[in-house]
């Protein structure tokens, strides 16, 4: 009802508020065509959902479809737009078609969320080869193949996109126990330098969101395998929690849209303040 409030009602009686949304709201995503891969379990879904509540087509896209199709309907469901893909990211062709689906499905593509990532937690003597590719292969050779295959359709289509990649804040200290995930996700951190360097002159944006301890069900029994682990994984941060999976979803927001249309190459670190704790 806002968006077609300019010509029916009396300007002098709009709040504040209303104008700000009425003249053209900078943080909207409306319309923004966006892939969220791993989008059907923990951090991606609730991208893909908040999103999608606010006017975004969303592909969501990875390995298990019927994770794909549970998110795909609840978000048909509460009447958001929603499609989705089976992706193996590690696969540059499957990457390819992933943008291809979502050009043929929505007309053009605006935002990627690389959010897909794995992990597994061993010492490095106990670290097979294909562990350490496996595990690199997911973080790092996805995220590039995913991001080639978005630029070149936002050249292609002469409109310039955002991508968001989501590292780690394992990728800013490292892990002595997820060796490979925090070399993979430090080679994210990187990539999105090197690649808002490389895209920048199209106006391609790309940023990069490292999480801290965010409680989800693909984390959990990793991270912080029992209560007492919880509790001082918690009690490390200047907020003394964890975070909650909106709590990445919406900056993925404001990196989306315009509202940081000045923002590129940068890294958000995201994890209660954990910085601050170590210092
Ligand atoms: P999650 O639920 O396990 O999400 C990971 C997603 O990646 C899954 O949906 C998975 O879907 C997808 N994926 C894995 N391998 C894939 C592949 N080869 N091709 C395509 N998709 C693949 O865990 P999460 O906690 O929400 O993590 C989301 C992102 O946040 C990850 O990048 C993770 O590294 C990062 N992160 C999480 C935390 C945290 O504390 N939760 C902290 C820092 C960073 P399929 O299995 O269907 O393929």
């Amino acid at each position: 009802p806002l968006a077609n409030a300019p010509q029916e009602c009396d300007k002098s009686k709009r709040t504040l508020l209303e104008d700000v949304f009425i003249l053209k709201n900078p943080f909207s995503v409306e319309g923004k065509v966006t892939i969220v891969t791993g989008g059907g379990t923990g951090i991606g879904e609730s991208i893909a959902k908040e999103f999608a509540a606010r006017g975004a087509p969303v592909l969501i896209a990875s390995r298990k479809v019927e994770n794909l199709e549970r998110v795909r309907d609840e978000i048909r469901k509460a009447g958001g737009k929603c499609e989705m893909t089976p992706v193996d990211v590690r696969d540059a062709d499957q990457c390819d078609k992933m943008v291809a689906e979502a050009v043929k499905l929505f007309g053009r593509l605006d935002v990627l969320i690389n959010n897909h990532g794995a992990s597994i937690t061993t010492p490095s003597m106990n670290l097979s080869p294909n562990g350490w590719r496996a595990v690199v292969g997911i973080n790092l050779d996805g995220v590039f193949f995913c991001s080639k295959s978005a630029a070149r359709q936002f050249m292609e289509q002469k409109s310039p996109g955002s991508i968001v990649n989501i590292s780690s804040t394992a990728g800013v200290h490292g892990s002595p126990t997820m060796l490979p995930y925090g070399a993979a996700k430090a080679g994210v951190i990187n990539l999105t330098v090197s690649h808002a360097g490389e895209w920048g002159p199209m106006g391609i944006r790309v940023n990069c969101i490292a999480p801290g301890p965010i409680d989800t069900e693909g984390a959990a029994p990793r991270v912080w395998p029992n209560p007492k682990v919880k509790e001082m994984v918690a009690r490390s941060r200047a907020l003394q929690r964890f975070g909650r999976v909106e709590e990445i979803a919406y900056p993925c927001i404001f990196l989306a849209s315009d509202a940081s249309s000045y923002v590129t190459g940068s890294l958000l670190i995201i994890d209660g303040g954990e910085g601050i704790m170590r210092g």
